[in-house]
């Protein structure tokens, strides 16, 4: 069996290339061609000697998901379902905006945590995408978005300025394969982000936060919705695993931590407690979706500034995308309105997500959700929740 160059980060390739007979310098160049120019064809890598070229040709292919499904949305926004096999589809979302254009990537077939209003938990897990596959999503997106990847855009970058870990799954259960692949989209010789500039939102797998900080610091969003164990047991029944107090905690962690890899002066010599220069993120995002009636009272927007009291972060309200037998209906904007004041009134950053793509199923799960959800859960999971 060939193997996938998609698979491989920076020292896996090396490694590769060493069983080849080869020496290090030419995994750099095999990531260049592969990533940064999205070239999938050996015969055209013209700086590899043609024995080369050869021989990858006969070990290794660069090989992604096919899509089957393009849609663009009246506002710009663009989605691809791809087809991993098996009949499974999962979802890449691209959204431009003025200054940037971010990639919404999914890191697993369904996803096994249950949230109540998630579109995604509702089809249960079916499996981790492999490194390929995640990765693949950006490969793939980079060319559909820059026809030749060769011709960057007349400012010399790319399209995608911002890859988020927010498509189907739970980034943060299929740790290796996220890891691995974040490394590729953080290489030079691939894609070049910045740490500020790839986010992976969970929904708190506390073990995996402070890995996460340790092995491939990244910016972090926390998927919060609640500000009180009671309720996020229901909305985020992973809350039961680690209840609010763990997972603040180890927020807290996350942006105090300074990567090794670090530029500059060690902080504690500075004097300086927590966050300083080399820090993924100065603060933690806390996505809060805002469900009508459920979790968007003035009273949730009070209690949530004392619980994350001591957490650096920022809060970004997303407003519910409803989806059908979901249960849950979106917040209105007047209660969204209320809630965003609260915490901008105590001085904390807090912005409303602006809903995107919604002519095309643009969020969330949904449109491979059409695809997936043979098992008919969603209609029997009203009906439980009604009972
Ligand atoms: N599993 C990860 C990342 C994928 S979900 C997580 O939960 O964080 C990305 C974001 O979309 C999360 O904040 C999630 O809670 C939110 N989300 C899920 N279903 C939604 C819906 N129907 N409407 C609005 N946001 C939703
Ligand atoms: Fe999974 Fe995230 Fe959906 Fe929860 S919100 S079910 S963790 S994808």
């Amino acid at each position: 069996m060939p193997v996938n160059l998609l698979d491989f980060d920076l020292k896996q390739l090396t490694d590769f290339v060493a069983s080849v007979g080869e020496k290090p310098f030419r995994a750099r160049q095999l990531m260049r061609w592969v990533h940064h120019f999205g070239e999938s064809d050996f015969e055209r890598m013209s700086d590899l000697a043609k024995s080369l070229r050869e021989k990858l040709a006969q070990e290794a292919v660069v090989a992604v998901p096919k899509a089957m499904s393009d849609s663009t949305a009246s506002d710009g926004t663009r989605k691809w379902l791809l087809d991993v096999g098996a009949g499974n589809g999962i979802e890449t979302v691209f959204i431009p905006e003025t200054s940037r254009g971010t990639l919404c990537v999914s890191s697993q077939v369904g996803c096994a945590l249950e949230c109540a209003f998630c579109s995604t938990g509702r089809q249960g897990f079916n499996r981790n995408l492999g490194v390929a596959e995640i990765i693949g999503q950006l490969w793939w997106a980079n060319r559909a978005l820059g026809r030749d990847v060769r011709s960057e855009s007349a400012n010399g970058s790319r399209l995608i300025t911002n890859v988020v870990m927010m498509g189907m799954g739970e980034p943060l259960t299929n740790f290796d394969n996220v890891v691995t692949a974040l490394r590729i989209m953080l290489d030079d010789h691939a894609y070049g982000l910045s740490r500020r500039r790839v986010t992976v939102s969970t929904s708190g797998i506390v073990p995996n936060i402070d890995r996460l900080r340790e092995e491939c610091p990244v910016a972090l969003a926390v998927s919060l919705h609640a500000p009180t164990d009671e309720l996020r047991d229901r909305l985020v029944p992973i809350n039961r695993k680690w209840p609010l107090a763990q997972l603040l905690a180890a927020c807290k962690r996350y942006v105090e931590a300074v990567p090794e890899d670090a530029e500059g002066p060690d902080p504690a010599a500075l004097g300086v407690k927590w966050k300083r220069k080399g820090a993924p993120r100065d603060f933690i995002t806390f996505e809060y979706v805002m469900l009508a009636g459920v979790n968007d009272q003035a009273e949730h927007a009070r209690q949530l500034l004392e619980v994350t009291d001591e957490v650096p972060c920022k809060f970004n309200l997303i407003p519910f995308n409803p989806f059908p037998h979901s249960g849950f209906e979106r917040s209105s904007p007047e209660a969204v309105r209320r809630f965003q004041e609260i915490l901008l009134g105590a001085g904390v950053v807090a912005t409303v997500r602006r809903t995107r793509g919604e002519d095309i199923d643009g969020a969330c799960g949904q449109l491979a959700g059409r695809v997936n959800d043979r098992t008919r859960r969603s209609e029997r999971r009203e009906t439980e929740m009604r009972a």
